[in-house]
């Protein structure tokens, strides 16, 4: 950071936690983000080392994330200090982007480096100083061995350490029920012929017991499309897991329907196959197809994305043959339903349903658990309904629900504390409400959903829906 008046570093230093460390470099095991996410914070002039994936993985994820600092993993926008000792973003006509380094623990990339040099700004001005990756078996003097294991995101791998001490082994996040076990495997027989002096081992997750395996996950889900007739389904899994998105795209294929990723997927599809070309994506693979936003002003990528697929669908597309697509969307994309207005259909929102039932001991296949099955509406009982697709409500099932709750149940955003049955409703009038201030209307722009209304069967979709209920809670009545 260009600090010409000395006084950042001079204020910094007055800190009673301030502490001069000198790292040699970042080992990085995955591109989570509770693993990467605060690279932005290290001195850019610090090598990280990872695999291939994990590195163009990162780049994708910032390249379409929040241009946020903390978000800033590959790259950075260069700082300078105003005389008052604040720090600001360096004009972007005259300072490049600042590259950290990236040494690659594998192999180079299939591609020579175009998704690497791609830069993702439309900032005039601000590009990137193009600059080749190499390989490295070496960290700040000392040899390393990354070990690829199965996780959820491509590119995980256990790290070695030779220090002075002996080898010390480091394992990332890890898992064995996944589709590649077998690496998993592979690195504790790897590890344990190293004889390290030290384990560091994550827990994540260690006290949960053991998760349900991805191939119930993939029959469940199977299921639940097949059931759904020619309804609208929308598949709700972490960000990230291609593993799922791939088999979402199987099921796809079996079902009949296409699998409809959105822009940031496909972005991160492309980043993919540049490492590894058998990931599919859009351009190579029919049954897969990217959702076109509306969007006022897009960013870069995602006009590189549109040249990229050019057959997009539209949510009138959806509209009209909610059938014939799977939908890949989050919570963030949840507002889309408003332009694709459908009539019906499953939301399956897997991961941590699908770690209750594995808590339970219930088979996935089997259906919902006995103390959530009471709590799904009719439509959820029908054949295809298991415990994991969380039915949009039609209106006449919204109106049978409302019969059988003549109380009207909690206001909009405030439904009942944890009680799984909440019936979420669109708000009846307009009420005041203390703890969220009527929000503005803008002439002209739908602000509120349809027949958007949930039934859920799980307490952290229940803050899912609370924030958009208090979102939505002065939309205008349809
Ligand atoms: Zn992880």
């Amino acid at each position: 950071m260009e600090d010409p008046a000395g006084r950042v570093w001079e204020r910094a230093r007055r800190f009673p936690h301030y502490r001069e460390l000198r790292a040699g470099a970042v080992l990085l095991s995955h591109a989570h983000m509770d693993h990467c996410g605060y690279i932005s914070f290290l001195d850019p002039a610090i090598p990280v080392v990872c695999t291939a994936m994990t590195a163009y993985l990162a780049k994708a994820i910032q390249d379409a994330g929040a241009h946020q600092f903390e978000g800033e993993m590959c790259y950075a926008v260069p700082r300078i200090a105003g005389g008052d000792g604040t720090i600001g973003a360096a004009p972007a006509k005259d300072f490049p982007f600042e590259r950290r380094p990236y040494r690659l623990a594998d192999a180079l990339p299939q591609d020579p480096y175009d998704f690497w040099n791609l830069s993702p700004s439309s900032e005039r001005g601000r590009h990137f100083p193009a600059s080749p990756l190499r390989t490295a078996d070496e960290a700040a003097g000392l040899q390393v061995r990354f070990l690829p294991v199965d996780h959820s995101i491509y590119g995980a791998a256990a790290v070695a350490v030779r220090t002075s001490a002996g080898w010390v082994v480091y394992t990332g996040d890890l898992r064995r029920h996944g589709r590649h076990r077998a690496l998993t495997d592979a690195f504790v027989r790897q590890a344990r012929a190293l004889g390290p002096a030290a384990l560091l081992c994550e827990g994540t997750n260690i006290d949960r017991g053991p998760g349900a395996s991805e191939e119930a996950v993939f029959e469940a889900c199977l299921e639940a499309v097949r059931g759904a007739g020619g309804e609208l389904v929308v598949a709700d899994f972490g960000p990230r897991n291609v593993e799922r998105l791939l088999a979402f795209l199987e099921i796809a294929r079996r079902s009949g329907r296409r699998l409809a990723i959105t822009d940031k997927d496909a972005y991160l599809l492309w980043a993919m196959h540049a490492v590894d070309p058998t990931i599919p994506t859009p351009a190579g693979e029919a049954a897969l197809v990217v959702y076109r936003r509306a969007l006022l002003r897009p960013d870069r990528w995602v006009e590189l994305v549109r040249e990229w697929f050019p057959g997009q669908v539209t949510a009138a597309d959806v509209h009209s043959s909610p059938g014939e697509y799977i939908l890949c969307f989050s919570f963030f994309d949840v507002t889309e339903l408003v332009d694709i207005d459908p009539d019906g259909g499953i939301w399956i929102y897997l991961d941590l349903l699908v770690q209750r039932a594995a808590q339970r001991g219930a088979a996935v296949r089997a259906g919902p658990p006995a103390e959530l099955a009471g709590s799904l509406p009719p439509a959820a009982s029908g054949p295809g309904r298991g415990a994991l697709p969380l039915p949009l409500l039609r209106p006449h099932q919204r109106a049978r629900a409302r019969r059988a709750d003549p109380g009207g149940g909690p206001g909009p955003g405030h439904p009942g504390p944890h009680d799984p049955t909440t019936a979420f409703r669109r708000p009846a009038a307009r009420r005041p409400c203390g703890a969220h201030p009527p929000r503005r209307r803008t002439p002209g722009v739908l602000m509120g959903p349809r027949r958007i209304i949930h039934k859920t069967a799980h307490q952290d979709t229940c803050m899912t829906i609370r924030r958009l209920t208090s979102l939505f809670g002065a939309s205008p009545p349809a």
